[in-house]
């Protein structure tokens, strides 16, 4: 179980950030050295460069004697004077523009209300589960959530008060799902969640076990009694034979929809629609 400490996945599921290769090696070295030490040291491999090329200039075409040692004080004092400030540039850009790459990278995932992810990230992710889910001959199941009535919180309490039992009914749905489980924004006031590896029992057993703790949680809403706040949730479970991920949607849509029908704050799977295909 997840403790539920925060609403934000783990970055584990978000893509590693490919850097070209000087960058990916550099950040680790200049981490273990220190700033001071890394300029220090590209500080001393540019002088030391400098002074090699001015050598080597001097032994292929020698300049007149009296130029000699002046050519060399000059290849270290100018590089010696101009390398620290631009070493400490380049490395402070490097680190800054990664950092804004890697929140770029969060950003695009990540609904900004409430913090899990976003629709986008959950179709992405949902492709590459089903298709492991196929080569592995294991069960994936999707859980759509859809808070009941919601539009009366609103109504009755504001939409900023709206806005933050949203963010609680995503920080309860993540308390109850597993580490590997994907909890996603679907768009207003509905949540999905990708269940890989589980089985439509398992599945249905989770999507109880969020139902409840929704029904648990009560939001405070200043002088007023909390907000107590329901859901109803489809389970779709594919087969390794299901076709598509817009289809298993299709179905736990479908099953969240008999559950609005059945009466609101309860769990229906969908167990006709998913049979595995007939082979052969
Ligand atoms: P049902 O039980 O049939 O789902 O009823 P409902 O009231 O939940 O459904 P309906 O689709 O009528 O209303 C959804 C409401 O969700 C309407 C909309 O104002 C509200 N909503 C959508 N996005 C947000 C949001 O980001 N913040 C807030 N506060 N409300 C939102
Ligand atoms: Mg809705
Ligand atoms: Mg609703």
């Amino acid at each position: 179980m997840n403790t539920g400490d925060s609403v934000v996945e783990t970055p584990a599921v978000l893509h590693p950030i490919r850097l070209p290769w000087p960058l990916r090696h550099a950040r680790p070295l200049v981490l273990r050295l220190g700033i001071r030490k890394s300029v220090l040291a590209l500080s001393t491999i540019v002088v030391l460069a400098s002074l090699g090329l001015v050598m080597a200039s001097n032994a292929v075409s020698p300049p007149p004697p009296r130029f000699v040692m002046f050519s060399m004080v000059l290849s270290v004092v100018i590089p010696a004077l101009l390398a620290p400030p631009v070493a400490w540039l380049v490395i402070r850009l490097m680190f800054e523009s990664e950092d804004a790459l890697r929140v770029a990278q969060r950003l695009a995932v990540t609904d900004p209300l409430t913090l899990v992810f976003n629709r986008r990230h959950f179709f992405h992710q949902g492709e590459r589960e089903l298709a492991r889910a196929a080569a592995e001959n294991s069960t994936l199941s999707v859980l759509l959530l859809d808070i009941d009535s919601f539009k009366n919180v609103n109504d009755l309490h504001g939409h900023a008060t709206g806005d933050e039992v949203l963010r609680q009914v995503a920080a309860a749905c993540r308390s109850v799902l597993r580490e590997r489980d994907l909890l996603a924004r679907f768009g207003g006031e509905e949540f999905a969640m990708l269940l890989p590896a589980t089985g439509v029992a398992e599945a249905g057993a989770i999507a109880e076990r969020v139902r409840a703790t929704v029904e648990a949680l009560a939001v405070p809403s200043g002088e007023r009694e909390p907000i107590r706040s329901t859901v109803s949730i489809g389970v779709a479970c594919s087969h390794a034979s299901a076709p598509s991920l817009d289809s298993l949607l299709a179905h736990a849509d479908r099953a969240m929809y008999a559950a609005k029908r059945g009466g609101r704050n309860r769990v229906v799977n969908d167990v006709v629609g998913m049979q595995p295909a007939a082979t052969g």
